[in-house]
């Protein structure tokens, strides 16, 4: 059982007003809160040890680069990579996966196949369609259906001896679903294809344990679990990342330079070029050594309650449609009300204090499935509260009767 309160006092951001209003933060999946344990650890970097990283031969850089590196341990302990150099710190689940299909322009012929899923946000489907135009490889797409959920029949037709890669999210940004990846990567594994996770979504919700899966590549943002913004980190196996060449070049990630020839660093070094975000990384791990102190399962549970309850209080709602009613969901609820754009509604919210994200959240092709410009996307995190979930039920009563 969660502590609630002790909880909510951990994120001073929750105390707030805005609009004159108390706020309430459903906007979890776009961002989610700091609690004041990471805020210390950002403030403690830039008061006591601000310094780059790495060959310094003072203290407060020799500070810097354990508390660092040790982030990055903390890392590969909670996705349970089995070496810490299969660890990438990147900006964030973008730049991890950009960093992959960069690596796969020297791997892939023309004859090859590239499968993604129609669940994707668009940082997953972006830079494999600039790889497809790189190498001439084939996009394949594996369909979804009306609950919001992928057609894997669908799927088992299109992977074949062609199939290179699959990259597919953990959960979609859009729904909510929980996509059977155990299963995606067992079945491509078996036609020799590689896999790519995008687990920006998934990290805050469960701890991803990267050998069980037996997932090739998986990425995830430190913002989406209670981290900041502006780092996050790549897992791959030892073998890939070894096959995949440099994705920058420049200070770091070279062993020797002269100008007839360069040699590169060993891992991890060799996908970080210059200075990295630093504060950034410890604070990765201060927000992981959080959430595991919280306790992923009991998060889990907390969030599911949030889930249940607000479905059924949006559906009370005449007119409110939910896309996405998968019974493999997590805490993200899409949605509309008949006859009214979303973007009316959030305006609205606003102006209560109700903060919730309007539009295609970065996946058009879903919103192109169901026809629709875009939903109201409310996102539960474990801070939130059944409370705020009412708020939010009679806010959306209020437009609905502003907006008829
Ligand atoms: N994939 C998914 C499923 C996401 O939800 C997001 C963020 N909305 C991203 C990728 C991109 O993450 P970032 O903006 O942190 O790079």
């Amino acid at each position: 059982m969660l502590d609630l309160n002790k909880i909510r006092a951990d994120f001073p951001i929750l105390s707030r007003q805005v609009n004159g209003k108390p706020l309430v933060y459903f906007d979890n999946a776009a961002t989610s809160q700091t609690p004041q344990q990471v805020i210390d650890v950002i403030v403690d970097y830039y008061s006591n040890y601000n310094a780059n990283i790495h060959r310094g031969v003072h203290a407060l850089s020799q500070e810097a680069t354990d508390k660092y590196e040790a982030a990055r341990h903390t890392i590969q302990k909670h996705f349970n990579a089995k070496h810490a150099h299969e660890i990438i710190y990147t900006s964030g689940t973008t730049h991890s996966i950009n960093l992959v299909a960069n690596g796969f322009t020297s791997l892939l012929k023309p004859e090859d196949e590239i499968i993604v899923s129609a669940l994707e946000h668009h940082s997953n489907i972006v830079p494999w369609q600039m790889l497809c135009e790189r190498t001439g490889a084939t996009l394949k797409v594996i369909p979804m259906n009306l609950e919001g959920e992928l057609v894997i029949t669908e799927y088992d037709q299109l992977l074949s001896s062609k199939t290179q890669l699959v990259f597919v999210n953990h959960i979609s940004n859009a729904l909510g679903t929980i996509n059977p990846i155990k299963e995606i990567i067992e079945k491509a594994h078996r036609v020799g294809a590689a896999v790519l996770v995008d687990g920006a979504q998934a990290c805050p919700h469960i701890k991803p344990d990267v050998q069980a899966l037996d997932v090739d590549f998986y990425v995830a943002s430190a913002h989406k679990m209670c981290g900041p913004t502006g780092v996050g980190m790549l897992y791959g196996k030892e073998e890939w990342l070894n096959k995949l060449p440099p994705y920058q070049g420049g200070g770091e990630m070279i062993a020797e330079v002269t100008f007839e020839k360069t040699t590169y660093a060993d891992l991890p070094h060799k996908f970080e070029a210059g200075t990295p975000n630093i504060c950034g990384g410890i604070a990765f791990g201060a927000a992981i050594d959080y959430m595991n102190a919280t306790g992923f399962e009991a998060i889990a549970a907390y969030e599911h309650e949030l889930l249940d309850y607000a479905t059924q209080k949006l559906l009370d709602i005449e007119g409110l449609k939910i896309y996405g009613t998968s019974k493999h969901k997590t805490s993200v609820i899409s949605f509309n009300l008949e006859n009214i754009h979303p973007y009316d509604v959030g305006t609205i919210l606003d102006k209560m204090g109700i903060a919730v994200r309007t539009g295609h959240h970065c996946a058009q092709p879903i919103m192109d499935y169901f026809k629709i410009p875009g939903t109201i996307r409310a996102s539960f995190a474990f801070y939130n509260t059944k409370e705020e979930i009412d708020a939010l039920v009679n806010g959306i009563k209020k437009a609905k009767l502003m907006l008829s």
